[in-house]
């Protein structure tokens, strides 16, 4: 079981420090975004999720000498070689917004049919104990879908609107999010992160 008081969470998106928060509700600790004790977001110089995940962990937890947890996610289609995959965030370029990667993804897949479009959403959660922790905890979570040739659905983020889950009917943009939480890549790590917690 955690034991710590006081946990950095190396995000500034307010949306993740929600769902940290959720996810530690039940174990009465304080989190504090790394924001607030002066740690900038580092560059994510590595080749994989989980790498980048505890690169980020590591930062804050080197500069606040405290416990910290980060994630890392993005979307892989296989048959782009794991494309946007590290850069799903700025597939389009530094400042793209959710729009430009979707239509820029939609131009890169033109020409794929049937298994092809077959992709999916990662999600990697790295908590360390302190900076230099060898057996962080890491959980990893996926969630696969078919990426669709038009977007459909307002809700969710990023390339929500053209991403249809393999077992439902609606894109993730078009779902309720409370079941967006329960199929996907966050959610499944977060179940998975909170059974090694305890
Ligand atoms: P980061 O983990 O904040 O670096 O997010 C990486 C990027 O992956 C996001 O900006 C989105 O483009 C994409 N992404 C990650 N998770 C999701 C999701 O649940 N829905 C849609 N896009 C996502």
């Amino acid at each position: 079981m955690w034991t710590n008081k006081t946990l950095v969470v190396a995000s500034g998106n307010q949306g993740k420090l929600t769902e940290f928060s959720n996810l530690f509700a039940d174990f009465a600790i304080e989190l504090i975004p790394q924001a607030k004790l002066g740690v900038e977001v580092p560059e994510e110089t590595c080749f994989s999720f989980i790498e980048n995940a505890l690169l980020k962990a590591r930062h804050a937890s080197a500069i606040t000498q405290l416990p910290t947890i980060a994630d890392d996610s993005g979307l892989v289609i296989p048959a782009l070689d794991g494309a946007p995959g590290l850069y799903s965030a700025r597939y389009a370029g530094v400042n793209a917004s959710d729009q430009d990667n979707v239509s820029l993804l939609l131009e890169r897949m033109k020409h794929l049919s049937g298994d092809n479009r077959q992709g999916y959403y990662i999600c990697a959660l790295a908590l360390i104990r302190h900076a230099s922790d060898p057996d962080p905890m890491v959980a990893i979570g996926r969630w696969k879908g078919t990426i669709l040739d038009a977007p459909r659905g307002n809700r969710g983020f990023g390339y929500d609107p053209i991403f249809l889950p393999n077992n439902l009917d609606q894109t993730a943009a078009e779902i309720d999010p409370q079941i967006k939480n329960q199929h996907s890549h966050r959610g499944l790590a977060v179940i998975e992160l909170r059974s090694l917690l305890r």
